[in-house]
């Protein structure tokens, strides 16, 4: 039997595991201090130690393979998003303005009396852009941006979350200064359930609000933001923490009109008149920005479906033979992408913001 081309075996015929390929050009380097630091990459070893090219004190004790998660997984090189990608919410980007990005960039000012809250809340309807915001904040404050949805923290790391929290705030506190973002922080800090709670989940969370509490407290430039479409789940504790709660409603009508140009011009598709895209806008009444990139999305292969109906081969089609996208397309996309967001999830998300919501 000729072995697959991929496997290998050792000089005496023995099986050779195969070799871990990260990607990156990094080479691994192995040593062992006693200090559980067996092994990390050597790129993510120089990105972290200080000028003494020492590991800082903080990430001595974590282990290596977390360390290494953290900084490849959860920390997101190039967030990539700008204000000016965030169509509407002008309310929350200059609230966010003042009480995040000024902070982080002039921490020498905003101290004593000016000294801002470390939490931030964004909360609301799903798809209405609060990753988006957090990503933006992150770029123009020029801070590292370290995304992680909690869930995933009590699915995927049964066991291990406690001591990937410690990982995260470690590696974030090494990278300041930072933006942590927590989707789904709901499932994370949810109201107490006296019996049906898990004692990992109650540790994680336990872990977490002490990690929250170690960089309230001193002078870290860390900043979490907590994004939930679920704020009536969050308990008493979490809302201390979170000082700063922003409900990011539902697009207005001026921001769908906007997602519609902008996504289409981007590709070199928008030929809507002021009148077709102002009646697609009355048409979408209750669609979140994620539903309008998909209602985009969906119009704006009507021309191309035309065509081919036409008869034109798609191995042989070519610009010219599709006309451009029209009212009519959207017509017919709002029959396949409807609103996510139904009525009384709003009318939730307006009365919490009613009670806790930093600004009405
Ligand atoms: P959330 O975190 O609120 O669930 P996201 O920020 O992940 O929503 O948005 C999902 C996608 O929907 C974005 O990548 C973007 O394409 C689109 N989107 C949502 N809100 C907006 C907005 N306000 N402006 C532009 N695009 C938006």
């Amino acid at each position: 039997v000729r072995p697959s081309w991929n496997s290998r075996r050792g000089p005496r015929g023995g099986f050779v595991p195969p070799i871990r390929n990260n990607g990156g050009s990094g080479t691994t380097i192995s040593r062992v201090t006693g200090k559980g630091d067996d092994s990390m990459e050597d790129s993510t070893r120089k990105w972290l130690c200080g000028p003494d090219g020492e590991l800082p004190e903080k990430l001595r004790n974590l282990e290596p393979r977390l360390i290494e998660h953290v900084s490849n997984e959860i920390m997101d090189r190039d967030p990539n998003v700008r204000w000016d990608d965030i169509a509407g919410l002008e309310h929350a980007k200059k609230c966010v303005t003042e009480m995040v990005i000024w902070p982080l960039l002039r921490p020498d000012i905003f101290r004593g009396c000016r000294s801002p809250g470390r939490g931030l809340l964004l909360f609301g309807p799903p798809g209405t852009g609060k990753t988006m915001i957090g990503k933006a904040i992150a770029g123009e404050a020029k801070a590292t941006f370290f995304y992680i949805s909690a869930s995933s923290l009590t699915s995927k790391w049964i066991g291990e979350g406690e001591k990937l929290v410690r990982a995260l705030f470690g590696v974030a506190s090494c990278r300041q200064p930072a933006v942590i973002f927590v989707d789904e922080i709901d499932s994370l800090l949810s109201q107490r359930k006296s019996d049906g709670e898990h004692e990992s989940s109650r540790r994680l969370k336990t872990q977490f609000l002490i990690e929250m509490e170690g960089f309230n407290s001193g002078n870290e430039q860390i900043l979490l933001i907590g994004a939930t479409n679920r704020p009536q789940e969050l308990d008493e504790a979490a809302r201390r923490r979170l000082t700063k709660r922003l409900y990011i409603p539902l697009p207005s009508s001026e921001a769908r009109a906007w997602i519609i140009r902008n996504l289409l011009e981007k590709d070199g598709l928008f030929m809507l008149s002021d009148e077709e895209t102002s009646e697609i806008c009355k048409l979408t009444e209750g669609y979140s920005g994620s539903d309008m990139k998909n209602l985009v999305k969906d119009a704006s292969m009507g021309p191309l479906r035309e065509a081919l109906q036409r008869g034109v081969e798609i191995t042989k089609l070519s610009k010219e033979d599709m006309r451009p996208v029209m009212l009519k397309d959207f017509e017919n996309a709002m029959h396949e992408v409807r609103p996510s967001v139904s009525s009384s999830e709003l009318g939730t998300y307006e009365e919490w913001n009613r009670q806790f919501g930093s600004l009405s």
